[in-house]
């Protein structure tokens, strides 16, 4: 079996990204990415010094902005102030967020042209009308993971567990597009088993740590992990790996796989509203 290092592809997608930014003639200003969270907590603070960190080595700009202490109504005006604010081309909210029980309303507040996580509702249906202007990162990694493998998907059976706007949804509509037939599984599915015994790739997002055993996955299975669960100080994926090395050909680990990837397509998505904005000022 096989271990896809992921953090070795996320530097090959950062050393392309930090290219296209030393290339680019188009501004003589950087790209910028504002992230906005409020109080976050130890794991939301590792994941935003990770995002920043990242941008930054690869040449874009950063601003961390906590709404913690506004009211509703200031970090909706907040956000729109960002949205008219030239200077930055990407804006995303770390979850999880204090005052709403419902992030989608606040994250909805941000332009479309600078929603480079591709959560709001208006680029959501877009992605399935195949006009969205950005997908979000998780499944751009999952599908950057598949293509650096040289893993061809055409024709295959692809499980995706979990349906989450973040994740499964989206992921769907790549993997169809790419080829292959997709088979969705999430909680309330009845014959999870028999659907992911049968699939050559199985494609784990539910944040449930052993979800997939060596006993449910067929010969030869590509298996790659989305799942990330913090068990006593540690982070766990959904596949438990006892035996899995004699069974699958495949694996994207967690931590190690899906995560590092994600940050970067995050990052070239910034690239990609930066380019927008510098043609279109
Ligand atoms: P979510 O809670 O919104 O969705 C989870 C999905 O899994 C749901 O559709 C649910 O129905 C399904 N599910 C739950 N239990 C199941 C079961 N027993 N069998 C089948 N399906 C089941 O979560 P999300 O935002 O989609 O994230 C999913 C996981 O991926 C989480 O662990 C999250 O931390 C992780 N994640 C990782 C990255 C990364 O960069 N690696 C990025 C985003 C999310």
């Amino acid at each position: 079996m096989n271990i896809i290092d992921g953090k070795k592809i996320a530097q090959i997608v950062a050393d392309e990204l930090t290219q296209q930014i030393a290339f680019s003639k188009l501004s003589n200003r950087p790209p910028k990415l504002v992230i906005i969270g409020s109080n976050p907590d130890a794991r939301s603070l590792v994941y935003i010094k990770a995002k920043i960190k990242r941008a930054e080595d690869i040449g874009i700009d950063t601003d961390f902005i906590d709404i913690g202490s506004k009211t509703r109504d200031e970090q909706i005006s907040l956000v729109e102030e960002v949205n008219r604010d030239n200077s930055s081309d990407g804006i995303i909210i770390q979850l999880p967020l204090d005052d709403w029980s419902d992030p989608q309303e606040l994250i909805d507040y941000i332009s479309k042209e600078k929603d480079v996580d591709g959560l709001t509702t208006s680029n959501q249906n877009s992605l399935l009308v195949d006009e969205s202007l950005f997908t979000p990162a998780t499944p751009l990694a999952v599908m950057k993971i598949i293509e650096s493998n040289n893993i061809k998907i055409a024709g295959k059976t692809v499980c995706v567990v979990g349906r989450s706007k973040l994740v499964g949804k989206p992921l769907k509509y790549l993997l169809e597009s790419a080829g292959a037939n997709v088979l969705v599984v999430h909680s309330k599915t009845k014959n999870t088993n028999e659907l992911i015994l049968k699939s050559d790739i199985v494609v784990s997002a539910a944040g449930k740590p052993g979800l997939i055993s060596v006993g449910m996955v067929k010969e030869n299975v590509i298996l790659i992990d989305v799942g990330i669960t913090e068990v006593d100080g540690k982070i766990l994926g959904d596949i438990d790996m006892n035996n899995m090395a004699e069974k699958a050909s495949l694996i994207s680990p967690v931590p190690g796989g899906v995560g590092p990837v994600t940050v970067v397509m995050l990052l070239s998505n910034v690239i990609k509203a930066y380019n927008r904005s510098v043609a279109h000022n």
